[in-house]
């Protein structure tokens, strides 16, 4: 077989990895490099296959073109929902004759995703439950295809093992191992021993902290976090805003959980976390969607910031913007275009990290110039990662005891250390495969 890096091998972002077993070809994952997306004018930001591949913001898959595999693919399988796995999939998937298999959160979100850009498409849609199997027809054989649960930063997460004649190819990108998740299950242990036991040929393997030398906290570390802040901090007759990605459905639980104790109407306000809460509710993965209101549209919006502003201790406002993205909920609060006014002590609690890239931290610290004027109380970092460190990532090899390694999930500055990681567990240089976008192995 050959294995293509198509995107996500020089940078966090764009993941596409393409794996040609002669007379077919599977497609791991097909997302948006977000960046260039961030840096477009307000105007530009009318998205087409054409201006898209222009700013380099999603995979470059015209290889398979050159290669003559563009008609050979079978599939494309998104490992999870976040968009850098998924989100060129409604520009891109139209290229080919191929189903998209996925997760029941992850086809919902990229249903969403399609009717957001009213992009109507002929490829059919497939769900796979967490832990269960699916098979792919190839032109004159079917593939088996395992969707193992895993843990990440949002909800039904994959690792995918195809099964091949010369051995599994495990797809593993985007995770962590969180042995006390607070929603959903521990990572199947026991699957990836049996997969294993079969022999994985090639891993595929998110090596993003494969240089921070620490096991990447559960996220019950965050939930605790949150409740020393939320719960054990005084905020007796002031406003409280919480903001975090709104695709982390387990960290809003808990943010919700916290509010209704705290005896607040809990709001989420902004169209993402909208677009998210609606999605995990049509596969029943919403506990606490009866728990809060949502406010998207303008005219509601503005009638909820003005209930809010008169009885700001009554309320606690999940929101968008703790990137500081332009246009989000915090941005446009903190340039007064919103009918609601910070006032000094109000809490603004920020339970993410900063995105490292210049655009994001640019405006995060923008965001929060304009914040402190105001003379609010910030808490930043209330926060644990969703990808595996170094330490986790050393269980985890050892556990599936791969012949080959491919790193992503980043520069290679960032995910080279695997390499090192991989030759202090015994592995020799020729099982290791550092490589760039576009680039293709075979074995
Ligand atoms: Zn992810």
């Amino acid at each position: 077989m050959k294995i293509y890096g198509i995107g996500g091998f020089n940078e966090v972002g764009k993941n596409m990895t393409a794996v040609d077993l002669g007379d077919d070809v599977i497609l791991f994952d097909c997302g948006l490099f977000l960046p260039p997306i961030v840096e477009l004018e307000e105007a530009d930001k009318v998205y087409t296959e054409k201006k898209l591949r222009s700013i380099g913001a999603v995979p470059n898959d015209l290889v398979l073109d050159k290669m003559g595999l563009r008609h050979k693919v079978r599939a494309i399988i998104p490992s999870h929902a976040h968009l850098d796995h998924i989100g060129a999939i409604p520009f891109l998937a139209n290229r080919y004759k191929a189903d998209i298999i996925g997760t029941p959160f992850t086809i919902e979100v990229l249903k969403t995703l399609l009717k957001d850009e009213k992009i109507d498409f002929r490829n059919n849609m497939r769900v796979v439950q967490p832990n269960s199997f699916c098979y792919v027809q190839g032109k004159h054989k079917k593939y088996r295809v395992d969707f193992i649960n895993i843990t990440h930063s949002t909800i039904q997460c994959s690792l995918i093992a195809l099964h091949t004649r010369q051995g599994v190819v495990l797809y593993a990108n985007d995770f962590k191992l969180d042995n006390s998740p607070t929603m959903g299950q521990k990572p199947n242990y026991d699957k990836l021993r049996e997969i294993a036991k079969e022999g994985v040929k090639v891993l595929i393997v998110d090596s993003l902290y494969s240089g921070d030398e620490r096991k990447t906290a559960s996220e019950k570390v965050a939930r605790t976090l949150l409740e020393e802040v939320l719960l054990t901090t005084n905020n007796d007759g002031v406003g409280l805003f919480v903001t975090t990605f709104s695709s982390h459905i387990a960290r809003l639980k808990s943010i919700v959980e916290f509010g209704k104790q705290l005896n607040r109407k809990v709001v989420f306000l902004g169209r993402s976390l909208n677009k998210y809460v609606t999605a995990a509710s049509k596969v029943d993965l919403c506990p606490f969607r009866n728990d809060i209101e949502i406010a998207t549209y303008r005219d509601q919006l503005e009638r909820k910031l003005r209930q809010i502003d008169k009885n700001r201790e009554k309320y606690m406002v999940v929101c968008t913007g703790h990137q500081g993205e332009p246009g989000s909920i915090l941005d446009r609060l903190s340039r007064n275009k919103l009918p609601f006014k910070f006032q000094p002590k109000d809490h603004i609690v920020f339970s993410s990290s900063v995105i490292p890239v210049p655009s994001n931290i640019k405006n995060r610290d923008e965001l929060d110039a304009r914040l402190k004027k105001r003379g609010v109380r910030l808490f930043s970092n209330i926060h644990v990662s969703g990808h595996a460190g170094r330490e986790d990532l050393r269980d985890f090899i050892d556990l599936v005891n791969p012949e080959n390694i491919i790193p992503a999930h980043g520069d290679h500055k960032k995910i080279a250390p695997m390499i090192d990681l991989a030759k202090e567990l015994g592995y020799k240089q020729r099982n290791l495969h550092l490589i760039n976008d576009g680039q293709r192995l075979n074995f």
